[in-house]
């Protein structure tokens, strides 16, 4: 019996935005922690979650970029989980309705070929807060900054047999060089 390795990327990508995907809180998670939170990156009751307009436009260039189709229907759904980066339970991230579906990335091989990697979808994501540990005396604790909550992500999934496909030549790197020029254009 003969097995053929399957291997598929999930990629994420940080869209450079001035604020947060659903909030004015500015997106430097870099500042001194915890100072760009809000009601709605919490999400308190009665917070009112506005999608960003600049965090929508810079992800559907991003498709069109990459040859994908944008859907005429998207929609953000609630990944319900309990993690100390995630204080509210649940991202807001697009589950069944993706902004675009195929497209795909060209990798050019030592040899001179073209292939291409396809995409199965882009969907959007807020970004989760950041854990830190430290030390206090001899009692290890975890820190959580939540600057980088709400922040907007653009995923993407590469089908399967990626590695086959490309010859070994679509490592993380190379992807993530491509995706950084077509970023630095919009
Ligand atoms: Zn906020």
């Amino acid at each position: 019996m003969e097995f053929e390795a399957v291997i598929g990327l999930e990629i994420h990508v940080e869209l450079n935005c001035k604020t947060k995907l659903f909030c004015d809180c500015p997106n430097n998670p870099g500042d001194k922690p915890n100072i760009n939170a809000c009601p709605v990156c919490l999400w308190f009751p009665g917070a009112s979650p506005r999608l960003s307009q600049e965090a929508l436009e810079k992800a559907a260039i991003l498709c069109l970029a990459l040859g994908a189709n944008l859907q005429p229907k998207s929609a953000f759904d609630q990944k319900v989980y309990y993690y100390p980066d995630l204080p509210k339970g649940y991202q807001l991230s697009q589950a069944h309705f993706p902004l675009s579906r195929g497209g795909g990335i060209d990798i050019t091989d030592e040899d001179g070929t073209t292939k291409r990697l396809r995409i199965h979808h882009i969907h959007m994501e807020e970004d989760v807060a950041k854990l830190g540990y430290e030390m206090e005396g001899r009692v290890p604790v975890s820190l959580v900054d939540l600057n980088r909550a709400g922040q907007s992500k653009a995923m993407g999934f590469l089908i399967g047999q990626v590695m086959q496909a490309s010859g070994g030549k679509a490592n993380p790197k190379i992807i993530r060089e491509l995706l950084a020029k077509i970023l630095k254009k919009i």
